[in-house]
């Protein structure tokens, strides 16, 4: 028997490939990617948990567009944050199950655990999310299937229940336990790490779904900084240490701008949208509050298009604090 592991980067869905593997099932792991993960390191990072765990090669298969389109109006609304994880969960088995015939398997596999998490993993969404998924009976999870109803795999006898755990609730050592008994190596973080439920992030999407940018190149920005609206159509983001400045200069795109202090330290700063000369300055102005400077001194700040070399410079005072707030995202 075949059955596709759907893999999110944490220990749970590695647990459960792992549970389903050791019961003689060949495991195909699947990511989808969305464009929530915390960084671009974290996706290769699942591809070596798998290999080192499972010893497989992890299948990835790009969702960011579907993700989106869900993002913009999901049918069972969002969780406590902008995490729509019951539409979110619906799309991955759908597309899962798009893949079953291609891939040779006769049921997929998940690490979800009853209880663990409050808007998808409760008894109701466990069983309604694989029904609308077209897969009722077909997704075993392992870490908790004995507090569920048997699935077809277990009625044919494809998986041993006996051989399937019991886990419920938010507690987290029963993972920790098995992952020992296990020896799964290595693992970081006891969920996916994905960015919808954190409060910030969250805030600043629904800002830009509210500002019609909703695609990925806006979401790809919205991982780094700080964030201020300028204008209905003009942003910038300021990077908050060395790293996210790298990343700022280099997400710069023709007709961005890309803003630094050319003889202070402070941050470099990326601006999208139409700048007016009046944005501009208002630009320079919220960097020059991030630099080191003497109080009460203007600092020059250099501004230019990401596809033009040449700089300009403007001096400016720091914007003040209130005034910097009523802008940020
Ligand atoms: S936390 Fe994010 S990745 Fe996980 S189910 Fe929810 S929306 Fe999907």
């Amino acid at each position: 028997m075949k059955a596709i592991a759907l893999i999110s980067g944490g220990l749970d869905s590695i647990l459960a490939a792992k549970v389903i593997q050791g019961q003689g099932v060949e495991v195909i792991p699947l990511h989808f990617k969305i464009p929530f993960c915390h960084k671009v390191k974290d996706s290769s990072r699942q591809s070596v948990l798998v290999k080192e765990n499972l010893g497989l090669d992890l299948i990835k298969v790009d969702l960011e567009q579907e993700f989106l389109d869900v993002l913009k109006n999901p049918r069972y609304g969002f969780g406590s944050n902008m995490n729509p994880c019951i539409d979110c969960k619906i799309l991955m088995l759908s597309k899962a199950k798009g893949l079953m015939q291609e891939l040779g398997a006769d049921f997929v596999v998940t690490g979800e655990v009853l209880g663990q998490r409050p808007m998808s993993q409760h008894k109701q969404a466990l069983f309604l999310i694989p029904r609308r998924a077209g897969l009722e009976g077909l997704v075993v999870r392992p870490l908790c299937a004995r507090v569920l109803a048997e699935t077809i795999p277990e009625i044919k006898g494809w998986v041993r229940r006996d051989g399937l755990l019991n886990f419920n609730g938010r507690r987290r050592n029963p993972q920790v336990d098995l992952a020992k008994e296990l020896q799964i190596k290595d693992y970081a973080w006891p969920s996916g790490g994905c960015l919808l439920t954190d409060p910030g992030f969250s805030r600043r999407l629904k800002e830009l779904i509210e500002h019609k940018e909703l695609n990925a190149r806006e979401v790809g920005l919205l991982k780094f900084g700080r964030h201020f609206r300028l204008s209905p159509n003009t942003k910038l983001v300021v990077g908050r240490d060395e790293e996210e400045d790298n990343q700022l200069a280099d997400l710069a795109q023709a007709g961005d701008y890309v803003f630094m202090p050319p003889e202070t330290a402070g941050s470099t700063a990326l601006g999208r949208g139409n700048f007016t000369q009046s944005l501009i300055k208002l630009s320079c102005s919220i960097i020059a509050r991030y630099c080191d400077k003497p109080a009460g001194a203007n600092v020059k700040i250099s501004y230019r298009t990401a596809q033009d070399k040449e700089e300009k410079i403007l001096e400016v005072f720091p914007l003040d604090d209130v005034e910097l707030e009523k802008i940020r995202i």
